[in-house]
């Protein structure tokens, strides 16, 4: 998955424009990773027919590759399908969770409320599921890891009840979110207590949670609780697990909503806020774009401009240990080099199979010692590290105050990125220059 797409994609290498056959394969491609994703097949086919005619119908801008521009379009194609993140402000507010019986609302409801506290403001967890046996039990603890306040009574039998005791009983809690009992399938039962939960609690939105497996049942299910009570926005659970979470886009689709949070595992604290890019990036497999463009110009930045280094001379010329060590202090902002190349397209896969394991794996330690050793050098071997010998490695090391054995494997480091910057060099198209100039 994601790698046919990046190969296909690699194959538009050095093109400017796209014939009819390149726009058809790479349309084929995407299809083949969104419905892997379990997107819906309305939705993909929807998407094909937009992304078709606007790689067809749009010049590429200048100085644009034709591979590019067609990610562009998919990118902006995906994401005025999926919309931005549920509007979702910080102020005293009440939040209905509605689902079926384990797709995650019970943890979500504590995860939300953790969310909150975070935030500053002081949420409360109202749990009215009395159809579950656990329930209460299950919420409390949580809430109690999350730190929050709750609310439950595991003797009651009536959940509007609760509601009304819990809500009167959390009075000071500035964010309410009440979590509602599942059954294992939609039936009358579950819609007809939510409804009455929600015409007591009025909430301000009401969120539909989601398995992120939940694959094409998700449009019956969005329609139904959509019908019953409105859906406000989604939370796609379980997205630490295999499934990429496409199908809800389908529940997003029907109920005209967003998405509100990423489920990402089982503790309190695995909860993001969705954020369409890094949503895209999983759903096709392919590196984050907007995300790598944006750290890579905050890390050149941060370091570009302290003196004439430019990161387009390193492309050129030689590579030198001067180099070495303003690339490691880019990468210090930006994550590991091997993560930061697996964004690129065209760049991640292939190259990065050639290199040896360990020619990326410059720890944050190793690197200080590194910087060390680095200053003991002469501005000579800085810009030859050819001419340190045995000699010089043994004074290096002397006035370091690091093993001779480190200095060794600091040249040899360097050794390894000369290799793999010869091999950027040796591309065409030029994605690792593009990448630096941004
Ligand atoms: P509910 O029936 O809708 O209230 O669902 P629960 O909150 O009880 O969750 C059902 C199961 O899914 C529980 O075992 C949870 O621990 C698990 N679960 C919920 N959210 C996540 C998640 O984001 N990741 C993982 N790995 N498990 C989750
Ligand atoms: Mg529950």
């Amino acid at each position: 998955l994601g790698s046919s797409l990046r190969g296909t994609l690699d194959t538009l290498q050095g093109k400017s424009r796209l014939s009819k056959e390149d726009v058809d394969e790479v349309v084929r491609e995407i299809q083949r990773s969104l419905l892997q994703a379990d997107v819906d097949v309305d939705i993909v086919m929807e998407l094909s027919d937009s992304i078709r005619t606007r790689a067809l119908e749009e010049d590429p801008p200048a100085g644009t590759s034709a591979r590019d521009h067609v990610l562009r379009i998919v990118y902006e194609e995906l994401v005025a399908l999926i919309g931005d993140s549920t509007d979702l402000p910080l102020e005293p507010q009440t939040i209905l969770l509605a689902g079926l019986q384990g797709s995650g609302k019970t943890t979500t409801a504590a995860k939300m409320a953790w969310w909150f506290s975070k935030k500053g403001l002081r949420p409360a967890v109202v749990q009215t599921d009395t159809f579950r046996p656990g329930a209460y039990e299950q919420s409390k603890q949580m809430c109690e890891r999350a730190e929050v306040q709750f609310y439950g009574d595991p003797d009651a039998e009536d959940p509007v009840e609760i509601a009304r005791r819990g809500l009167e009983a959390t009075e000071d809690a500035d964010v309410h979110i009440v979590d509602t009992s599942g059954r294992s399938g939609l039936n009358e039962e579950l819609i007809e207590e939510l409804k009455e939960i929600e015409g007591f609690v009025d909430p301000d939105r009401n969120l539909l949670v989601l398995d992120a497996a939940i694959g094409q049942g998700a449009k019956d299910q969005a329609q139904a609780f959509g019908d019953a009570v409105g859906v406000d926005g989604v939370v796609i659970t379980k997205l630490d697990g295999t499934a990429k979470g496409g199908g809800a886009l389908a529940a997003v689709n029907e109920t005209d909503s967003t998405i509100a949070f990423l489920g990402t595992g089982e503790t309190v604290q695995d909860i993001e806020r969705f954020e369409p890019n890094g949503f895209i990036s999983r759903l096709l497999g392919m590196g984050d774009l907007k995300q790598l463009a944006e750290r890579v110009e905050r890390a050149m930045q941060e370091t570009g401009d302290e003196d004439d280094w430019n990161p387009e001379d390193m492309m050129k010329g030689q590579f030198t240990l001067l180099d070495m060590r303003r690339q490691m202090q880019a990468m210090n902002n930006m994550g590991p080099l091997d993560q930061v190349l697996d964004m690129i397209p065209g760049i991640g896969g292939g190259l990065m199979d050639q290199l040896p394991d360990d020619a990326m794996d410059v720890t944050q330690g190793r690197m200080r010692d590194f910087e060390v050793i680095m200053d003991s050098m002469t501005d000579e071997e800085l810009r030859n590290p050819r001419v340190v010998g045995a000699e010089r490695t043994r004074r290096i090391a002397r006035g370091s105050g690091q093993p001779e054995e480190r200095v060794r494997e600091l040249l040899e480091q360097h050794r390894m990125m000369e290799r793999m910057i010869k091999q950027f060099q040796g591309m065409g198209d030029g994605d690792m220059q593009r990448m630096m100039k941004k």
